[in-house]
């Protein structure tokens, strides 16, 4: 069976063929969307800031613009005769042992080439005396020297630099960027469309009642899960339901949707079992690159693609991951293995693929783990006062246990060849990407 570091590694090799050959980025559509939306995105242009920042010279604080050739050693007196701004100028000429009252943010003098900051003047003990509408006198008390506190024009960002480039992943800091630029609506890759379907007799989608009591009917849970983590992803999600254990309305669905989306997702019926049908439609409809993965939960693993059926092959092939039907296999796969690929596949620069994060911590309990798969164990990650992480894992690891999931906040990663580990060694543990 692959490991998952060479699934992992196939699927990323696979990724970028489809992304230089199947479909490669330069033929992607592009879409404007509005800065406010745009955060997950990727970019398809370069952005080329429409002018300097600063714009002006600007004070980096409160304090004194002194005239350019005044003294600046301490106890000099400064003659004050104006104010500036932020937002407001002073539009007056200064001359050597002249200054104007500044507030971080204002406007430079251009007779200006020091801002004195208010606490190295004698400011504190004067504020209460000064009649802002006539000259004063302020005196420095350190020496000062000439450039200082001033943000020059253009010295962070010149006219026309590119400060974003195509490829990148817009996040909280780029849309502030953006806003400071003035940009309101941005070119974005458009979102892959991602389908979903959920397969088996005994699913109900919620919102609808369950049966009878002796067909143990449960609620389609896969789906629900799928929307919710790949939500911060730029996709869009086709919903193709529930689909019975039945060949021909697999067949039917399958068809359906590969000839709709660009990556199809299943949950369930990559099994052996005989009402399994998923591998077969898929073996019809193209091929399975992987089948199985060393990884616990999520060993029926499906990498595949679409190519179409005998009438119709499809413009571009439709990679396939189908995912193992316990909800907590399908949320293991989904996290290892559904995820990064998407990212992959949306058009991402790749030194700006989202990380996956891990720490060390100290297992608080012993460990039960049998060699041969790499194990993704639910438990619970706490923070000691020193920094340090201390984990618990639940004594119970079936791949069932819904309820321990949602009281989980990690998984902790136990190597495919460890065996069981002791209270007290380390351990690799990925946080939830939302605890
Ligand atoms: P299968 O791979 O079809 O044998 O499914 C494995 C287990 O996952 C079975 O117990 C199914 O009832 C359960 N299961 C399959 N699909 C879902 C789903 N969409 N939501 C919740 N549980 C599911
Ligand atoms: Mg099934």
């Amino acid at each position: 069976m692959i490991t998952l570091e060479a699934l992992q590694q196939a699927i990323t090799e696979r990724i970028e063929r489809y992304n230089q050959t199947d479909f490669p980025v330069s033929k992607r559509r592009v879409q404007t969307i509005d800065l406010l939306e745009c955060q997950n995105h990727i970019l398809a242009e370069d952005i080329n800031s429409p002018f300097n920042i600063p714009r002006q010279n600007v004070s980096a604080m409160d304090g004194y613009s002194i005239a350019a050739g005044s003294a600046l050693d301490a106890d000099t007196s400064i003659e004050i005769v104006g104010e500036s701004q932020a937002g407001s100028p002073y539009t007056g000429k200064l001359t050597a042992g002249q200054g104007v009252r500044i507030f971080t943010g204002a406007v430079v003098p251009d007779d200006s080439d020091t801002v004195i900051m208010q606490e190295n003047t004698n400011f504190a003990e004067i504020r209460e005396s000064i009649d802002k509408s006539q000259p004063y006198h302020i005196t420095l008390t350190q020496a000062a020297k000439a450039d200082d506190n001033i943000r020059k024009q253009g010295e962070e960002i010149a006219e026309g630099e590119v400060v974003l480039q195509k490829g990148k992943r817009l996040n909280p800091a780029d849309i502030s960027l953006l806003a400071n630029l003035g940009v309101a609506k941005v070119k974005v890759y458009q979102p892959l469309k991602v389908g979903v379907m959920a397969t088996g007799d005994e699913l109900v989608a919620v919102g609808q009642p369950l049966q009878s009591l002796a067909l143990a009917q449960i609620y389609n849970s896969n789906t629900p899960t799928l929307k919710t983590l790949l939500a911060g992803l730029p996709v869009t999600i086709e919903d193709y339901g529930i689909i019975p254990d039945n060949l021909e309305q697999t067949v039917a669905t399958v068809t359906t949707a590969m000839r709709e989306c660009d990556v199809l997702l299943s949950s369930a019926g990559v099994s052996v079992g005989d009402y399994d049908f998923l591998t077969t439609v898929i073996e019809q409809l193209g091929k399975i690159n992987h089948y199985k993965v060393a990884m616990k939960p999520g060993k029926p693993f499906v990498f595949g693609e679409l190519l179409g059926d005998s009438d119709n092959k499809l413009a571009k092939p439709v990679l396939f991951f189908g995912l193992p039907g316990n909800p907590l296999s399908t949320l293991a796969g989904t996290l290892q293995l559904v995820i990064p690929s998407l990212w992959r596949l949306s058009s991402v620069s790749a030194d700006d693929m989202p990380m996956v994060r891990t720490v060390q911590a100290t297992l608080d309990n012993d460990v039960r783990k049998s060699a041969g798969r790499k194990d993704f164990q639910r438990g619970v990650l706490s923070q000691n006062s020193d920094g340090s992480f201390t984990v618990k894992a639940f004594s119970k690891q079936q791949s069932h246990r819904i309820k321990q999931l949602s009281q989980a906040n990690c998984l902790i990663v136990l190597a495919k060849d460890s065996g069981n580990l002791a209270a007290g060694e380390s351990v690799t543990v990925q946080p939830f990407p939302w605890s």
